[in-house]
């Protein structure tokens, strides 16, 4: 049985598992256990407290946690060989990348979707998200980032045997890893960069990388990394035709190997035994280590074509979920954008675009209020255009809605920017005045009435006399200080100007006249 079918199997933890309450635990310090027992090879105990955590109900709360975890269990598959479990976590990570405003967590959110990227096989993809975390951490200048995205970059161009890149890469890596001391790192960057001079002849460069990779591997006690210098070591006595040193060195990791289940460092192993005896003609070993290989390939035939077809699900995952958002946002702004118009509509008045009669009051009501509880300083003007249906009558429907934008435009050049106006009916409009005496307001209005008669009004090319009245009033003596009894004597103020010939401002004070 692989590890990763293994059920997880959580210290302390004897009992079955209650769905509710969830068992409180602390998360950080579960963390850190996960990632000393990494460090130290001991896969099957962080693997499944690392599940365990991953279950645990509060966990959406950590996010940024559950990414790291994600980063651990990943490495951790990539050493063994397995399918990767760790691909539920691509979309947790997707949405913190969308929703996330720490850069830190983007990164190593952008690190974990190119790590199982790359344990799939899909190494396009792997470089894509690896060189968006890299662009952050170079950012933050955060150095095990940079030093394990620069190392995994490394390993995705190794099938393509561009030794040249990987050199560059790991050379990368490495100067991360050393500014931090970061051991593991290191060794995994020593022993690659050993395996490259290996493949390009420099068997004594090759020697001293794998060497100073083995030390420091067994200074920090990481199985992975003795496995690989050893398979190293022996390549390396191969090429140099030191037989028996080869036999031992692989020897040696094939026995970590399995003790530590990494299929991938198993088969190569058995190939390199392969490789040997037949060279000794030593046919009968030959032929049980090629089948054994073959026996692991052909699982790990099966892990590649799943792998595959997994990446597939990825990236059709992660492109769903970003035509789901995309498709939100765009909601979103639909919506904002029906709201505002909406409200337009509910306000508005569709020709003039002044304030409908209806919102008017609304606000009127407000500014009322106020002016009651101050200074009482408010006026309206009702303005009434004159003879509007000889307008009509001569030109044409349209050419009068044309004069009413034009004078419209007009009354509110006129005003200043806390005066409310609206278009109360046909060819009505209302003006409030707030913090204004009646003497203002009638100035107000009698530049109105005088700019509108010495306007020549040409539209379309046809020039119209038109003339305006207006009917002015305050609130301090309208009846019950209301705006319904100042609009009233403004209204009644301009029935006075039409009676007495229009195009003319009258004031409701002196309506006995
Ligand atoms: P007065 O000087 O007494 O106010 O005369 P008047 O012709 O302006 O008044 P009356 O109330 O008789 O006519 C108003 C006209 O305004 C009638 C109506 O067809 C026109 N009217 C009302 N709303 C609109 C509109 O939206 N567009 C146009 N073009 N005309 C309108
Ligand atoms: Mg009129
Ligand atoms: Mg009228």
């Amino acid at each position: 049985m692989s590890i990763s079918q293994t059920q997880p199997v959580f210290k302390n933890s004897s009992k079955q598992r209650t769905p509710s309450p969830p068992p409180t635990i602390d998360i950080q310090s579960v963390f850190l256990q996960i990632q000393t027992n990494y460090q130290n090879g001991l896969y099957e105990l962080a693997l499944p407290a690392a599940f365990e955590l991953l279950n645990h109900e509060d966990f959406t709360q950590n996010k940024q946690i559950l990414i790291q975890v994600g980063l651990i269990v990943s490495k951790i598959y990539r050493q063994l060989g397995c399918i990767p479990h760790s691909i539920q976590f691509v979309q947790k990570a997707f949405e913190m990348i969308e929703k996330g405003d720490a850069r830190l967590e983007i990164a190593h959110a952008y690190h974990l979707i190119g790590n199982i990227f790359s344990l799939l096989a899909d190494y396009q993809q792997a470089f894509i998200y690896l060189s968006k975390g890299l662009e952050i951490y170079h950012y933050l200048n955060y150095k095990p980032g940079l030093a394990d995205c620069y190392a995994l970059i490394a390993e995705i161009n190794l099938p393509n045997q561009d030794y040249e890149q990987v050199r560059f890469y790991i050379q990368k890596s490495l100067t991360y890893s050393n500014l931090d001391c970061l051991k593991n790192q290191q060794s995994n960057a020593l022993n690659t960069l050993g395996f490259v001079f290996l493949q390009t002849g420099q068997y004594g460069n090759a020697a001293r990388k794998i060497q100073q990779a083995l030390t420091l591997a067994k200074e920090i006690q990481s199985p992975y990394e003795i496995i690989r210098a050893n398979f190293y070591l022996a390549l390396l006595a191969r090429h140099q035709n030191e037989v028996p040193s080869a036999l031992s060195f692989a020897e040696n990791a094939l026995r970590r190997a399995q003790k530590l289940k990494t299929n991938p460092l198993q088969r190569e192993c058995h190939l390199l035994f392969k490789e040997i005896y037949q060279q000794q003609n030593d046919f009968q070993k030959a032929f049980f280590h090629l089948e054994q290989a073959f026996q692991i390939s052909e699982q790990h035939k099966n892990h590649t074509t799943f792998n595959q077809l997994r990446a597939i699900e990825i990236n059709y995952k992660i492109e769903l979920y970003s035509q789901r958002n995309h498709q939100l946002k765009k909601e979103i702004q639909q919506r904002t954008k029906d709201q505002a118009e909406l409200e337009y509509l509910a306000t508005t008045d569709p020709l003039t675009s002044l304030y409908n009669r209806r919102y008017f009051f609304t606000l009127a009501e407000h500014i009322c209020e106020q002016s009651q509880k101050s200074d009482k300083k408010l006026c309206a003007l009702m303005m009434d255009i004159d003879h509007f249906k000889n307008i009509n009558d001569e030109n044409g429907h349209p050419f009068g809605d044309k004069v009413l934008v034009a004078i419209s435009n007009m009354i509110q050049k006129n005003l200043r920017e806390n005066d409310i106006l609206c278009r109360f009916g046909g060819e009505e409009f209302c003006a409030l005045l707030p913090q204004t005496e009646i003497k203002q307001a009638f100035q107000v209005a009698e530049r109105i009435r005088a700019n509108v008669d010495s306007q020549e009004f040409t539209i379309d090319n046809i020039s119209f006399p038109i003339s305006i009245s207006i009917g002015v009033a305050d609130l301090i003596h309208s009846p019950k200080q209301s705006l319904m009894g100042l609009i009233g004597y403004a209204d009644q103020a301009l029935y006075k100007a039409k009676r007495k010939g229009r195009n003319q401002v009258s004031l409701f004070n002196q309506i006995a006249e």
